[in-house]
Formats: C-alpha cells, structure tokens, sequence
C-alpha cells in the first residue's frame, strides 16, 4: 500500500513537471531556483566572508612590542602599551605630523610697472 502511494506522488511530480501548464512551470523554476540558491549560496558566502575578512583586517592593529594583534585603537590589549600615531593617514601611505607643517606664504606685489 505504501509502495503503490510512493509510486503515485512520483508519478503525479513526473505529470507536473512535464506538463506544459503553470504548474509545471512553477515546479520547474522552483527547482531551477533551489539548484542556483545551493550553487550560489557558497559562492556569495565566499564573497561575504572575504569582504568580512578585509574589512576587519584593515582595522586590526598589530603591537610593536609584542606582536599581539587586536582591534583596539589606543592601547594594545596584550601588553598595554601606546599604538603609534593615529591612522589618519595611514591610507594614502605617507604619515606626516601636521604641527610640523609650515605653509610659507609669498607677498605678491600687484602694481606691476609694466602693465
Ligand atoms: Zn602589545
């Protein structure tokens, strides 16, 4: 009795999907779609799990004394020693203390004689 039931649902699936009808059609894309859902699933978790990583890589900051590696910003964890200067401009590469910059400004004289 089980069997024959078994063999009816598959039958009636088989029906449904060969059945040119919206039924069909829709088991089809379901289908479709759960197949690209566990194709993609891993990709797009790869994807998630790699721009997490860059992200907190970028913001780990690594003890010149000890080493230790941690998300803190001021003091590491590990040993309580200060971080270096702030990371304003460890973006672009080039660090400098802006208390040291000087802007020289020049005078122009605009009465020029020979205009
Ligand atoms: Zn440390």
């Amino acid at each position: 009795m089980q069997r024959s039931r078994t063999w009816l649902w598959l039958l009636l699936a088989l029906l449904l999907l060969l059945a040119p009808g919206p039924a069909g059609r829709f088991v089809l894309d379901l289908l479709g779609g759960i197949t690209l859902l566990l194709v993609l699933l891993p990709l797009l978790l790869g994807a998630a799990g790699f721009v997490a990583w860059q992200v907190i890589q970028r913001r780990l900051r690594t003890c010149e004394s000890c080493g230790f590696a941690s998300m803190e910003k001021e003091f590491c964890p590990a040993c309580g020693s200060a971080f270096a200067a702030p990371t304003a401009g460890a973006e672009s590469g080039e660090q400098f203390d802006v208390s040291n910059v000087t802007i020289d400004v020049q005078v122009l004289n605009e009465d020029d004689p020979s205009s």
